[in-house]
């Protein structure tokens, strides 16, 4: 029945463990976290007949790290997975609904969010004792060494759960295809004994840089403090030759007024940096990766174990569904991988805000509070309002004190006008109509028209080639087009790739409020987008000029690097555009936050898919000054 595993290879086609007729299958788990033991629980629960062996290399009191945090929402999956380890997870929980933020001398709490913490040690036990009453076989003190290795042998599925740093998935890399993203900053787990009755966030300038702080309690006595900072902060501060004791003490120190006296508490406290695993694939043959091994998402999302246990929940059903391995594995992972790369996605925009933390300095501590709530882009304005209206509402509040205008009642952040180039605009919204750039004369009338009627701030043209502006017909045309508009009291932009200084001439000629240079995905245009920037700056002296910048996570310095010397060469707004990869909710925000608080640059955001609520957020966090729709949203218009 087994399939033979070669080290760093799997046989192609494994043999088939039929659940029906097999009476007795045996599942062998590297790993005795919460991923294996989980998976252990929940296949013994409602199949006792099969054989679930745990291979765990440590002692069952070793662990490292002190409290897990898990949200609301868990619960309902692990209730439901298995009633008896739910209770006893839930009555060790340590629970609070608030966030304080200590930034720049001042405490911020915000309310309504909803966490509940436990000691990762008390966690284990509760798994570790329920999986020996349900049978499972849990074997201490044995380290897995080799996929070919005795214990595995006549094992019908191999389920890796080994961690983070599994060998196992490094071991059949090139069925798997594991990338491991080393992330900057600097980290090291630690405990302490101030029981903080809020989630809390530290901020810390010193003399060495920022210190970020994520500190919850997860008992009556203590709570988990993790702190976080850049590579150079981690260095000149003296952390990087410091053993575990040494930075105990030097943290000690350097945080000695909030901890007031209490005493930060060591477990295999080691610096390390975040890696983000993803795997092209989460099985080979009979061997399937659950928990950290498969993938991580960053600690400030605090979702690791949950994705754990939800992956074992997801393992036990379609192993028992399904006719034969294979299909099972290949069922989990299509089952899972829409989840773990949606919540991978938030903790990639969560991770870039912390390792980030720095630009948001500047802003003042509310709008900064904001901000970090809303970080992972998948908290919409409209939950803030929910969890914390006085946050929503004073963030807003701060917006509108910026603007010229006093309203009598708060508009909602993307109906704030807007002071871009001499221009005001009216609100935030851009809308660029999917029109051709070859669409007629006409057609171009109607589609912006109708944008600049619905309340846009701005109408944009698609990407233009200059033979479309040189003519005197196409100015006559364009003329049409923005004398409508500003009678609707809507600016126009002019998207050109690369225009000559005809077109130039002619868009400035036509009466454009706005011109943007549009390379329009080509890399040679994107190439030499700067030098056309700079004569188009030369050409239209002060006029506002703005630029295309197309993101790419992988490569995001360089991408940083040229939008740096984009605002070098004149831009006084970056459009931002990603094409993400369908699990961010708004994949362009993350950089243009970025460039918008990092180079001091005005960036308009692409909304893609995003809801209303969601641009919202992004007004508010102060992510973009602008959004980019295709079409107005309803909503939007009724609002005005
Ligand atoms: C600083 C920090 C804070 C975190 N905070 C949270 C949080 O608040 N909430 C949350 O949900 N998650 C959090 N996480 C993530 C969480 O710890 C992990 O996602 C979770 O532990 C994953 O469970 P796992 O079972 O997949 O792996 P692990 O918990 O890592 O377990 C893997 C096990 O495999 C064993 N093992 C490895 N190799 C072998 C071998 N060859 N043979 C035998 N045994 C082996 C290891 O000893 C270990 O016990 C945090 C992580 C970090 C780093």
């Amino acid at each position: 029945m087994n399939a033979a595993v070669r080290e760093g290879s799997v046989r192609e086609t494994p043999s088939l463990v039929e659940f029906g007729r097999v009476p007795r299958v045996k599942i062998a788990c590297i790993g005795g976290g919460p991923a294996g033991l989980y998976l252990g629980i929940l296949v013994k629960r409602v199949a006792p007949e099969h054989d679930v062996v745990v291979y765990e290399r440590n002692r069952p009191t070793d662990t490292f790290g002190f409290g897990v945090v898990f949200s609301d929402a868990t619960l309902g999956h692990l209730a439901a997975a298995d009633p008896e380890t739910h209770v006893q997870i839930t009555d060790r929980f340590a629970r609070w609904d608030d966030i304080e933020v200590h930034i720049g001398g001042e405490v911020l709490r915000s309310t309504g969010h909803g966490f509940c913490g436990i000691e990762r040690k008390a966690l284990l036990q509760i798994l570790q004792a329920r999986a020996n009453e349900l049978g499972v076989r849990v074997e201490f003190e044995h380290e897995v060494k080799s996929l070919a290795a005795d214990e595995l042998r006549g094992a019908d599925v191999i389920v890796a759960c080994d961690g983070v740093a599994s060998w196992v998935r490094d071991s059949l890399r090139d069925a798997l295809q594991p990338n491991v993203d080393v992330r900057p900053n600097k980290f090291v787990w630690l405990g302490c004994t101030v029981p903080y009755n809020a989630f809390t966030f530290l901020f810390k300038q010193t003399p060495y840089g920022l210190f970020r702080v994520h500190a919850y309690r997860y008992h009556e006595q203590g709570s988990t403090f993790i702190v976080e900072c850049p590579h150079e902060t981690w260095r000149a501060a003296g952390l990087a030759d410091a053993d575990e004791d040494r930075t105990v003490a030097i943290l000690e120190d350097i945080f000695a007024a909030e901890l007031a006296g209490h005493r930060l508490i060591k477990n295999r406290s080691i610096w390390r940096n975040f890696p983000t695993v993803r795997c092209g694939k989460w099985h080979a043959g009979n061997v399937v990766l659950v928990g950290d091994a498969a993938h991580t998402a960053h600690f400030s999302i605090g979702s690791g174990t949950k994705l754990a246990m939800e992956d074992s929940i997801a393992l036990r059903d379609e192993l028992l569904a399904n006719a034969d391995v294979p299909a099972a594995l290949a069922a989990y992972e299509k089952r899972r991988r829409p989840e773990v790369e949606s919540l991978q996605a938030a903790a990639q925009a969560s991770l870039e805000w912390f390792e980030g933390t720095e630009r948001y300095l500047r802003m003042s501590p509310v709008q900064f509070t904001y901000s970090l709530m809303t970080r992972s882009l998948r908290v919409s304005h409209a939950s803030m309002e929910k969890r914390d209206p006085d946050l929503a509402r004073a963030t807003v509040a701060a917006l509108v004190d910026a603007t010229a205008d006093k309203p009598t009642s708060l508009p909602a952040p993307t109906q704030l006008p807007f002071v871009g180039g001499q221009h005001r605009v009216r609100s935030r919204f851009i809308a660029a109509p999917l029109a051709a750039w070859t669409s007629s004369a006409d057609d171009l009338f109607v589609a912006l028209g109708a944008a600049a009627a619905d309340g846009a701030g701005i109408v944009a043209t698609p990407p233009l080639r200059s033979e479309m502006l040189e003519s005197d017909d196409a100015a006559v045309a364009w003329r049409r087009v923005i004398d409508y508009a500003h009678g609707k009291n809507a600016l126009v932009a002019a998207r050109v790739i690369l225009p000559t200084e005809r077109a130039l001439e002619r868009l400035v000629f036509a009466g454009f409020d706005l011109v943007v240079l549009d390379p329009d995905g080509d890399e040679k245009a994107i190439e030499l987008l700067p030098a056309a920037l700079a004569s188009a700056r030369a050409k239209i002296g002060d006029g506002w000029l703005g630029a295309v910048v197309d993101d790419r996570r992988t490569a995001r310095s360089a991408v940083v690097g040229h939008a740096a010397q984009l605002v070098r060469a004149g831009a006084n707004l970056l459009w931002v555009t990603s094409l993400g990869d369908g699990n961010a909710r708004l994949p362009a925000a993350p950089l243009a936050d970025r460039l918008r608080n990092e180079l001091h640059v005005a960036t308009c955001v692409e909304a893609d898919d995003a809801s209303l609520s969601d641009l919202d957020a992004a007004i508010a966090a102060g992510r973009a000054d602008l959004v980019v729709v295709k079409r107005m949203p309803m909503q939007a218009a009724h609002r005005r």
